[in-house]
């Protein structure tokens, strides 16, 4: 349930609210907007549901949830989500680009696509040092060399990077190289691993599992929110149909879907959704007109050279060519 405080609020009364929430076992989860402000009930339901909240002068009324996510739900927090990492933003005002290639290879490699992405306007910048791959004997990252190259092209070129981090024991290491952790398709059921990344302070990048429906994906957020971290960004990046001509399908009704539902940002992954470069640009300009928060696109100095996904990934020139695009039609969308 969310308890809607009756404006103007004052510390004590929220302070007032929390207590008795804990008094009965509950927890508050409090959510100051521009507007209003709520605390979100986390509880044993039969017990929260006794106490005659709406018997206090200052709140203003008691909505129950039905969903069975709380924390991350519209109902929880009517205004969308707007997080911050270093530089960049990820909300409904902007639309924002995060590239890079697939995984960390070399430095070399890391630097020219961390330049390559800074000059074409790209606000953060991906590389896996951690690679979760189909096959035991394919290249599994460089691990943590590989997130120092990552710190190092940040320190370099001033953008944030977003890396994925596989195992709960590696969360801490990732959290202190890395500015966003992502967990992986693979991974988004992973509860250990949801619970660790939650109770980090670094925003995590959540990708939609490939067999996963919508409410799942939003329950595997709100393990994370669950553990106090609040900033999540949601990614869709493609789930298993019957479908062959692409390497998922791209689920771009998922992205108004999850809006309705959820104050968290979305943004669309069409690299990893088609494998294929050629439709990366015309899906980019898809989730911007459905609204997407932003895309996560594959770029590598020498594709053909790529360890790991090299048939998605877009070349520095045509990663800048896109950008142009891409960048004029936000701008008229006043995403820009
Ligand atoms: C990736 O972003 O490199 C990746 C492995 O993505 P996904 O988990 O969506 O397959
Ligand atoms: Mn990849």
């Amino acid at each position: 349930m969310v308890i809607v405080l009756k404006e103007p609020v004052r510390q004590e009364d929220i302070e007032r609210i929390v207590e008795i929430l804990h008094g009965v076992g509950a927890e508050a989860h409090i959510s100051r907007g521009e507007y209003k402000t709520l605390i979100g009930v986390i509880g044993d339901r039969e017990k929260v549901m006794q106490v005659p909240f709406e018997a206090y002068p200052f709140v203003e009324a008691v909505v129950p949830i039905m969903k069975p996510y709380k924390l991350v739900s519209r109902e929880f927090a009517p205004e969308p989500t707007d997080i911050e990492v270093g530089s960049a933003a990820i909300g409904p005002e902007t639309f924002t680009v995060i590239a890079g290639p697939c995984s960390v290879e070399s430095e070399e490699q890391v630097l020219e696509a961390a330049r390559a992405a800074r000059k074409a306007g790209a606000s953060l910048f991906r590389g896996g040092a951690y690679k979760p791959r189909t096959s035991p004997y394919a290249f599994q990252g460089l691990g943590l060399e590989g997130l120092r190259m990552l710190a190092r092209a940040r320190e370099e070129t001033g953008l944030p990077v977003v890396t994925e981090v596989l195992d709960p024991r590696d969360v801490e290491q990732v959290a202190q190289h890395a500015d966003v952790l992502q967990v992986g398709t693979r991974n988004m059921q992973n509860f250990l691993l949801l619970r660790e990344v939650g109770s980090t302070n670094k925003p995590v990048l959540l990708k939609r599992g490939m067999s996963s429906t919508i409410e799942e994906w939003l329950m595997a957020a709100e393990y994370i929110a669950k553990e106090g971290n609040r900033d999540i960004i949601l990614c869709e990046r493609g789930i298993r149909t019957f479908e062959t001509a692409t390497r998922n399908t791209l689920d771009i009704s998922a992205v108004p879907v999850v809006h309705a539902l959820s104050h968290l940002p979305v943004l669309v992954d069409p690299s990893h959704a088609t494998g294929r470069r050629d439709l990366v640009e015309p899906l980019v300009k898809a989730a911007l007109a459905v609204g997407a928060d932003g895309v996560m696109v594959e770029m590598h100095p020498r594709p053909r050279e790529a360890l790991c996904d090299g048939a998605q990934s877009l070349t520095p020139e045509s990663f800048r060519s896109m950008m142009e695009e891409v960048m004029r039609l936000a701008g008229f969308l006043g995403r820009g």
